[in-house]
C-alpha cells in the first residue's frame, strides 16, 4: 500500500522543505513534522494535533512515517536486545541494543551485508549488498525507541543515549546516506542525540575519513585488527588499497581528534593470530610514530558457523589489555554481549538465511519424494 507514497523519515530538512513546497505547504511544517517523527515517534498523521484536518488528508495521499518491520525480537540473559528487521524489499538487517550501567549504546547497520570481506567477519560472508537509504538507517533507531518505549523526548532515563556505527556493513562505503541520517540523529530538531555520543566505525576507507570528520563529525573507530600489513592485508582485506602507513597518517589528521577526543582502534583478539606481547608492543610504537591521540577496545573474537579463527585466551587478552595499560593507552576488553542471541554483526541474518534455505532444501525434498510417489 505504500509503495506509490514517499516516506517522510530519513529526508534531511531541505529534502523535506522541497517535499512540502510541492504540495504548496511552507517550510515550518518541515519542523512541525520532524518534532512529531523525531521528538513524538509518531506514525500516523492522525496524531499530529497541530497540524490541520486538511493538511493531515493532503499528507496521507502523499506520504508515510515508516519504520523497518520487526521480523525477530531477541533478549539476551544480559539484557542485550536484538531485531532482525526486514526492509520494504525484503531483505533483512539487524540492530542491537547494549545496556550498560543506566545508558546504552545502539548497534545500527548501514548497508545489507558488506563488500569488504574480512575474513574473521559474518558479515562479509553474506551474499546480498546494498546500501541501505538514510530511512533504513535512522528507522532502525525508530524502532529501538518505540521497543524501549523511549518515547516522548525527555533525556532523563533513557537507556538508548549512544549511537555506534557498528552493524552490519560498511559506513563509508555507503556515505551520503549515513551522513543524512546521522545529520537528522544529531539535529536539536531531529533525534538530538549529540556528536559526542556516536561513534562510526570504519575498516580504513581513507578517502572518506577526512570528510567523515568534516561533514558529519562523529567520534572515529577504526578496526584495526593488526600491527602490520602482512596480517592486516587478510584479516581486512582493504588494506592492500589503503596500508598501514596512509591508515594511520589519515587518523592523525581526523578533523576533531585530540587527547580529549581520541580515535578508538578496535582489535579483535584472535588466538595466536594477532594477541602476543610483541604485536601489543608493535602498535604501541605504531600510535606513537604517528602521533595519533587512540585509545584501543579490545574485542574477543566471537565465533559463528563455520569460522576457522577461535577466540584468544583470556590470559592473552588481560597479557595484551596492560601492555598497551602500562605505555599509558586506555585498552578495555569489551565484554561479549549477547552471545545466547547470536548478537555480534551478521550472526542473525546469516542464520536466518540458513534457516530459509534448510526450508527451501527441506521442500524440495518433500517435491522430489511426492514427484516419485
Ligand atoms: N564495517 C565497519 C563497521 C562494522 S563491524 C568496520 O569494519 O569497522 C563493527 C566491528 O565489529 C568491527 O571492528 C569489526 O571488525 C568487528 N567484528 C566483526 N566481526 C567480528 C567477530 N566475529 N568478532 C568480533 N568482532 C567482530
Ligand atoms: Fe564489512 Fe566491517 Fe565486516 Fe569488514 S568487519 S566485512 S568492513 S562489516
Amino acid at each position: 500500500m505504500t509503495q506509490s507514497l514517499t516516506n517522510l523519515v530519513g529526508l534531511n530538512r531541505d529534502q523535506l522543505i522541497a517535499v512540502l513546497a510541492s504540495i504548496d505547504e511552507k517550510p515550518f511544517r518541515a519542523k512541525q513534522l520532524w518534532h512529531w517523527m523525531y521528538h513524538r515517534g509518531v506514525t500516523s498523521f492522525d496524531d499530529m494535533t497541530n497540524i490541520g484536518k486538511p493538511l493531515r488528508a493532503k499528507l496521507q495521499e502523499g506520504f508515510y512515517v515508516g519504520r523497518p518491520e520487526i521480523v525477530e525480537a531477541l533478549v539476551s540473559n544480559d539484557g542485550t536486545r536484538k531485531w532482525l528487521l526486514r526492509l520494504e524489499d525484503g531483505n533483512e538487517i539487524e540492530t542491537v541494543m547494549i545496556p550498560d550501567d543506566g545508558r546504552g549504546a545502539l548497534c545500527v547497520s548501514s548497508q545489507v551485508g558488506c563488500t569488504l570481506n574480512c575474513d574473521f567477519c559474518n558479515t562479509g560472508t553474506q551474499r546480498l549488498v546494498r546500501n541501505l537509504t538514510s530511512a533504513e538507517i535512522i528507522g532502525q533507531i525508530l524502532v529501538a525507541r518505540d521497543q524501549m518505549q523511549e518515547w516522548p523526548s525527555g533525556v532523563e532515563g533513557r537507556i538508548l543515549t549512544n549511537i555506534v556505527m557498528m552493524g552490519m556493513g560498511e559506513p563509508l562505503m555507503n556515505f551520503d546516506n549515513v551522513k543524512t541520517a546521522l545529520n537528522i540523529t544529531m539535529d536539536g530538531e531531529g533525534l538530538a542525540i549529540s556528536c559526542r555520543r556516536i561513534t562510526l566505525s570504519t575498516s580504513g576507507v581513507v578517502p572518506m575519513m577526512e570528510r567523515a570528520g568534516h561533514e558529519i563529525g562523529v567520534d572515529l573507530a577504526i578496526s584495526l585488527h593488526a600491527p602490520n600489513d602482512e596480517l592486516r592485508d587478510v584479516l581486512v582485506p582493504i588494506n592492500k588499497k589503503y596500508p598501514l602507513d596512509v591508515l594511520l597518517t589519515a587518523c592523525a589528521s581526523y578533523p576533531g581528534a585530540r587527547n580529549a577526543r581520541r580515535i578508538t582502534m578496535e582489535y579483535v583478539m584472535i588466538k595466536d593470530l594477532n594477541d602476543s606481547p610483541e604485536d601489543a608492543r608493535k602498535l604501541v610504537s605504531l600510535m606513537r610514530k604517528y602521533k595519533i591521540p587512540a585509545k584501543f577496545n579490545l574485542i574477543p573474537f566471537n565465533p559463528w558457523p563455520g569460522t576457522n579463527y577461535e577466540c584468544s585466551t583470556n590470559n592473552a587478552v588481560h597479557r595484551f589489555s596492560k601492555i598497551l595499560n602500562d605505555e599509558g593507552y586506555s585498552a578495555p576488553i569489551r565484554k561479549p554481549r549477547g552471545r545466547d542471541i547470536m548478537a555480534a554483526c551478521g550472526q542473525l541474518k546469516s542464520a536466518s538465511e540458513n534457516k530459509k534455505l534448510l526450508e527451501r532444501q527441506a521442500k524440495q525434498q518433500q517435491k522430489i519424494v511426492s514427484d516419485v510417489a
